[in-house]
């Protein structure tokens, strides 16, 4: 019998922990936690992201910044921008909404964020940092995915983690904080020979593909755990992720749903990371 491990529910327990921490941050140090969206360009998807991110700042009382600019801006003015905003006491956690528009570099504007308030994780420094198994902020999906398994008591140390995916943003460093968390892992991507007999191995599956329902029950093995990255749409427009959920979830322990899995989850770990940095700055 499987087990649902539900993101909505896990977010809004995590996110009272988060509440309390800002106000205690609040009283301790007379400011509010502070975070500094940046988007650049009017693409429909970031705005809602943007919005839910500032929506979510606002529910757990953290003070978020937001900034707009259009979308034919210089590199140097949004270089300029991040320049002030990692000057900014206020400021502990400063976000650039990707994609940017195609004109601009990502990479020479994330360098410019301090690694200390650099909350997605995204940066050289924080990746290398997590390669390394140092402390670090880790990128908001995967650690909302640790917080996924911890919070059903999923062992990882010794168990066989397959992670399909291997973008910068979720499939490198969810891979890296499961070695990190002692599984053993194997990564899989486009190019991988026999992607379900490595699937089939899987005590812990993490599907980060961007292809809707492309794991099928086939490539679970009985008892795993199906942890659903993927936020695609069916061939209705509706919903769903990388892993095809009504057919695959009687042979799993456990197993996110989309919507209302990781997705949830992530957003909360953006104010986490947010907490984590205001505090880690005030402790340098
Ligand atoms: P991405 O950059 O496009 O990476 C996709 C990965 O899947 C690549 O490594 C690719 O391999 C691999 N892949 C593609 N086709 C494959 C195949 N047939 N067999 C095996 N591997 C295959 O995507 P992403 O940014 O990591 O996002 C992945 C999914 O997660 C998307 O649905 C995205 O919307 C979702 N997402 C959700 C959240 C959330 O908060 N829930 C956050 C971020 C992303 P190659 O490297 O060989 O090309």
């Amino acid at each position: 019998m499987y087990e649902i491990i539900d993101g909505k529910q896990l977010a809004s327990t995590l996110r009272l922990k988060i509440a309390a921490d800002a106000n205690r941050f609040k009283e301790e140090y007379g400011r509010q936690i502070g975070l500094a969206v940046v988007l650049v360009g009017e693409d429909p998807a970031s705005q809602i992201y943007v919005r839910n991110k500032i929506r979510a700042c606002e529910e757990v009382g953290i003070n978020s910044f937001s900034y707009y600019l259009p979308k034919d801006s210089t590199q140097n003015a949004l270089e300029e921008l991040i320049k002030e905003l990692a000057a900014d006491d206020a400021v502990d956690g400063i976000l650039v909404q990707l994609p940017l528009p195609g004109h601009l570099d990502a990479d020479g504007a994330l360098k410019l964020i301090p690694v200390e308030k650099d909350v997605d994780g995204f940066s050289e420094n924080n990746i290398g940092r997590l390669a390394m198994n140092r402390d670090c902020l880790v990128a908001c999906t995967p650690n909302a995915v640790m917080k996924m398994l911890e919070s059903k008591n999923v062992q990882t140390r010794g168990k066989k983690a397959v992670v399909v995916g291997r973008s910068n943003i979720v499939g490198r460093p969810m891979a890296l904080l499961l070695l990190n968390a002692d599984a053993t892992v194997t990564v899989c991507h486009s190019k991988t020979a026999d992607l379900k007999k490595e699937c089939l191995e899987a005590d812990i599956l993490v599907a980060a593909i961007g292809k809707a329902k492309f794991i099928t029950a086939d490539m679970v093995k009985q008892g795993a755990t199906v942890i659903d990255v993927g936020m695609d749409r069916d061939e209705n427009g509706k919903l769903c992720g990388d892993v095809d959920f009504e057919n695959v979830k009687e042979k799993c322990s456990y197993i996110t749903p989309v919507p209302g899995g990781v997705g949830p989850t992530t957003i909360t770990m953006l104010m986490y990371n947010t907490c984590v940095a205001a505090y880690r700055r005030k402790n340098l």
